[in-house]
C-alpha cells in the first residue's frame, strides 16, 4: 500500500475518533476548538508583528487587532477561504506582503480616510 494512502486512512481514523470524542464531550470540544482558532490567528498575526501589535499605533491588545488588506480588497479576497482558520493558516504558510496588522480604530480611520493609512 502506498504511503499516501496509508496516511489518508490513518487520518480518517483520527478524525472518526475525534468526531466521537467531540460528540461525547461537547463542552471540551468547544473549548479545544476555541483554543485552536486563537492559536492559528495568533500565528498569522506574528507573521506581521511578533509580538502582535498595530502597525500604526502600536496597541498590542489581541481582542482589537485584525488583519488589514493594504489594497482594500479584503471583501474579494475573503471569498477564497471557507473559514477564518483557513484564511489565517494561509497567511502563516505564504506570508503575503499585501496584508498588515492594524487595530480596529486604525483600520476604521484608514477606511474613513479613503483607504489610506
Ligand atoms: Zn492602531
Amino acid at each position: 500500500m502506498p504511503c499516501t494512502t496509508y496516511a489518508t486512512l490513518e487520518k480518517r481514523k483520527q478524525w472518526k475518533s475525534y468526531g466521537m470524542w467531540s460528540k461525547k464531550y461537547p463542552e471540551k470540544h468547544k473549548i479545544a476548538t476555541k483554543k485552536y482558532r486563537e492559536k492559528v490567528k495568533y500565528e498569522a498575526y506574528c507573521v506581521y508583528s511578533n509580538p502582535p501589535r498595530c502597525k500604526k499605533c502600536g496597541i498590542n491588545d489581541l481582542d482589537v487587532l485584525a488583519i488589514d488588506h493594504i489594497n482594500n480588497d479584503g471583501h474579494e479576497r475573503r471569498k477564497d477561504f471557507k473559514s477564518h482558520s483557513s484564511f489565517y493558516k494561509n497567511i502563516t504558510k505564504y506570508k503575503p506582503n499585501d496584508l498588515q496588522l492594524l487595530c480596529m480604530n486604525c483600520n476604521y480611520k484608514k477606511h474613513r480616510n479613503g483607504g489610506i493609512l
